[in-house]
């Protein structure tokens, strides 16, 4: 489903991705870990097309992510078409980046809306089927900053949803969440991951990528040091690196 070539992206003189190739098929979920500053979150946005590129290439079902082929070289898709594909691709922050001004269920409806101008009553029962989903079902009423930061946070996983993405992408889901709520978001994510949405989750929960996902990365200093099975890559780590980096979470 997700194809990563070559991919190269410099800030500046900084080069921050040096080169990752990644594939991730249709249903799974890989876990990505790997110390700070190592690229992880730039990763998520260049396949997420919140910042281009310079080198190599994102592909999702076979289409080339943000540019075309025109006579022979590329060039940056038209916005109707970059935005088109943008929504194939569900994005889940540290921060959860909800409508403070809008009610749970506002939340969830105000994109949909907008883009696929369905009825409101089609996106609205799409809406309260997902919050039912995450176990929010009667807090569609509520604001934002009624509920917990744990509860915040599955609001803004059902919300990524109701774009119906062919990809969930999560950027340290729980590590902005008070200890006791991390478990709720963490049995979400590992509900939506065994219903068989393709997920790449960035997160420093160990436990949660040895349980859930597929396969795990690990990224160091712009690139993928090693990729294999949970258990390959936590308990018999091939690299160096990824033994530090492993002590040091212990
Ligand atoms: P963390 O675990 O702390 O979230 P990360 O693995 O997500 O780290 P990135 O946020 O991808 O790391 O950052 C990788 C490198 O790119 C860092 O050295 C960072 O300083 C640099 N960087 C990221 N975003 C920018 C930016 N917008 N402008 C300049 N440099 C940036
Ligand atoms: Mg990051």
């Amino acid at each position: 489903l997700l194809v990563v070539a070559g991919l190269e992206k410099r800030f500046g003189h900084t080069q921050v991705l040096r080169g990752i190739d990644l594939e991730v098929h249709r249903g799974e979920t890989l876990g990505v870990i790997g110390p700070s500053g190592s690229g992880k979150s730039t990763l998520l946005r260049c396949v997420n097309r919140l910042v281009d590129y310079e080198g190599g290439g994102v592909w999702l079902d076979g289409r080339l992510l943000g540019q075309e082929l025109h006579r022979g070289r590329r060039r940056k898709l038209p916005h109707r078409r970059l935005a088109a594909q943008r929504r194939a691709v569900g994005m889940v922050f540290q921060h959860f980046h909800l409508f403070e001004n809008h009610t749970v269920l506002g939340n969830l409806c105000l994109a949909p809306q907008l883009v696929h101008k369905r009825s409101r009553a089609e996106t609205e029962a799409h809406a309260r089927e997902l919050l039912t989903r995450v176990g929010l079902a009667d807090k569609a009423d509520r604001y934002p900053s009624q509920l917990s930061g744990g509860q915040q946070q599955r609001v803004a996983i059902a919300r990524a949803l109701t774009m119906r993405p062919d990809l969930l992408l999560f950027d340290e889901p729980t590590s902005a969440l008070d200890p006791e709520t991390v478990g709720e978001v963490l049995a979400v994510m590992r509900d939506l991951a065994d219903s068989g949405m393709t997920m790449v989750v960035v997160t420093h929960e160990i436990g949660f990528v040895r349980e859930a996902a597929d396969r795990i990365a690990v990224m160091d200093d712009g690139r993928i040091i090693e990729l294999g099975a949970p258990s390959q890559v936590l308990d018999t780590p091939a690299h160096e690196r990824t033994r530090r980096f492993l002590r040091r979470l212990a």
